[in-house]
């Protein structure tokens, strides 16, 4: 085996890193190890580490399902570390302060990013409150139409992440959350009452 490839296997964990954690290109990483990106992808392929978008259409927000599947704890003990080293336990960089996880900027992107994915699957299903028709996505949520939400949430954890893997199946309904609120209270939103 010729060296540099060894020197890969060597990297493994920071090369996986690297690329499900920190979102490097295949590319990029090649350049820093001296060898080409086809290198890098049969590598990570051989590591079983998925090399295709699975993202939310952007190619630096993928990998996040094969990330999980990859040696969580691995993950978890470097989250340890930095969260008692009083570093933020996404960038590991930025100071943070006591019993706060996240520094200011990674927090903002985490937020921006939820944000951005739970505004795709609203969007899927009309982008607007069935019954009131408010537009404004910060009012929007998916509301399940027969009830049972919080058991379901429970099962499936992220339901916008849940929702778009299904490809948005039936049973889902975008209300804002007075809508949604009068129909958890009344079974229906007093809206429909005064029509
Ligand atoms: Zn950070
Ligand atoms: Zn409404
Ligand atoms: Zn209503």
């Amino acid at each position: 085996m010729p060296k540099r490839n060894l020197a890969l296997d060597i990297n493994k964990k920071q090369i996986i890193y690297m690329y499900l954690k920190e979102l490097q290109t295949q590319t990029s990483i090649g350049k820093k190890f001296d060898v080409s990106q086809s290198t890098i992808r049969r590598k990570l392929c051989s590591w079983k580490i998925s090399t295709r978008n699975t993202g939310w259409g952007d190619p630096t927000k993928s990998h996040t399902k094969s990330y999980k599947a990859y040696n969580t704890k691995y993950a978890k003990s470097k989250r340890e570390r930095l969260y008692h080293a009083g570093l933020c336990i996404a960038c590991g960089n930025e100071p943070i302060i006591q019993g706060i996880k996240y520094c200011k900027s990674c927090k903002e992107r985490t937020k921006r990013r939820w944000k951005e994915r739970r505004s795709v699957v609203i969007k899927a299903y009309g982008g607007k409150c069935v019954c009131c028709g408010e537009t404004e996505l910060d009012f929007l949520c998916i509301d399940h139409i027969n009830g049972g939400g919080a058991k379901h949430k429970k099962e499936v954890g992220n339901l916008y992440s849940w929702l778009r893997k299904e490809e948005y199946p039936a049973g889902f309904q975008v209300l804002c959350w007075n809508c949604n609120h009068g129909k958890y209270t009344n079974g229906f939103c007093p809206h429909q009452q005064k029509r």
